[in-house]
């Protein structure tokens, strides 16, 4: 089976393609690199031994795309594509409405043109907005807080009417909780092309020495030391839960979480990554950042009945081979 993989030459995307190639799926991946590099073409296809068929293309520019459907036989698209830096996402909203949604609505428009029938979806914890813990697939989304947010909940909901107007379509749309680590060779990890906000980047720029200390945002939520709660998963085990997903698709729209259903603290997450690999993170603890919400984790009762799947790594994995990817790359 041929597999698009749009933003396969990004971070989970990548981790995905290795997923796919070892259980025997061909992969095409499209990926504009705005926030990756061409060089993890090659890595996937070191680690896997097997080739991978690269176009860079802009999935938002629907002739370009429509170039890979004529070249190849695609069965299933798994659609990573898209911009996700939330801090951005408020400065430039017009492009992220406009790049996220476009890509989506024209994958949407060539799986009905070159009758693909199975589509996955990368979404994100972030459409709970401030729902109660853990986060249920059935809840209601509340609205978030930022641009980018918002373009994960309107894919939702663009992709739930056009499955109710075309029934033969199979689509799966998953929502990742704190994707972090990478893969075990030490190959690829996340490698983007500015600095990212996120925790685990910023831990492992402190642990190199690139920055002076970590600012840990806010100590008085009513969580268990007062610092943000949020699901870790690992990217591999992220991977894992796609190629379950492309395995159980069936007609109709389904959502699953994708998180490990433990919640861990930015003061646990140091201590963590601080014992395993041997380094020491100063900190300092701010103001809270504005947006952030106190908990956030998954129910993952739902992908483990209907997919059968169960992460299998921990904190401390996660923490030890994001780790080995940061001294392995020059970042
Ligand atoms: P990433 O930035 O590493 O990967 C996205 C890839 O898409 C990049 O390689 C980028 O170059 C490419 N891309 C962006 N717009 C494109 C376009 N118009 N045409 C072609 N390629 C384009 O991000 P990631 O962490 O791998 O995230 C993958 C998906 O998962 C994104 O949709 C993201 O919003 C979603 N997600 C990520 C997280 C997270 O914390 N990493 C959490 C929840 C959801
Ligand atoms: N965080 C922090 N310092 C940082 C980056 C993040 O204290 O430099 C906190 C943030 O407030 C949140 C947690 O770490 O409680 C995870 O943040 P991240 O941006 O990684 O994920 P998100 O908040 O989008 O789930």
């Amino acid at each position: 089976m041929n597999i698009l993989v749009t933003g396969g030459t990004g971070y989970i995307g990548s981790h995905t393609c290795i997923a796919l190639i070892e259980a025997g799926y061909t992969v095409v991946i499209a990926d504009n690199l705005c926030n990756s590099k061409i060089e993890t073409v090659e890595k996937i296809k070191e680690i896997t031994n097997k080739e991978v068929c690269f176009y860079q293309i802009d999935v938002s520019n629907k002739s370009e795309l429509e170039c890979i459907f004529i070249n190849h036989q695609i069965d299933a698209i798994i659609h990573f594509a898209g911009l996700k830096a939330i801090e951005e996402s408020v400065r430039m909203p017009m492009q992220y409405y406009r790049n996220n949604i476009i890509s989506t609505l024209n994958l949407a428009e060539a799986c009905q043109k070159y009758n693909v029938r199975r589509l996955v979806f990368s979404s994100s914890a972030t459409v709970y907005g401030e729902n109660e813990v853990p986060f249920m697939e059935n809840m209601g989304l509340l609205p978030t807080t930022n641009p980018y947010g918002e373009t994960k909940a309107m894919s939702e909901r663009i992709l739930a009417d056009i499955s109710k107007a075309v029934p033969a379509l199979s689509i799966s749309i998953l929502r990742y909780f704190n994707p972090v680590g990478a893969h075990q060779s030490g190959l690829i990890g996340e490698s983007p092309n500015s600095l990212p906000n996120n925790l685990m980047p910023y831990i492992n720029r402190v642990a190199k020495g690139k920055m002076e200390k970590l600012y840990v945002f806010g100590n008085d939520y009513p969580t268990v030391d007062g610092t943000g709660v949020r699901d870790y998963i690992h990217v591999v085990d992220i991977a894992e839960g796609h190629l379950a997903a492309l395995n159980n698709l069936t007609e109709g729209i389904h959502v699953y979480n994708l998180g490990t259903g433990r919640g861990t603290s930015v003061l646990e997450l140091i201590n963590a990554f601080e014992q395993v690999n041997n380094v020491k993170i100063p900190y300092e603890i701010v103001e809270r950042r504005p947006g952030d919400i106190a908990t956030c984790y998954a129910d993952t009762s739902k992908a483990e009945k209907e997919l059968g799947w169960i992460p299998k790594y921990d904190i401390i994995d996660m923490c030890r081979d994001s780790w080995r990817f940061e001294i392995n790359n020059e970042l």
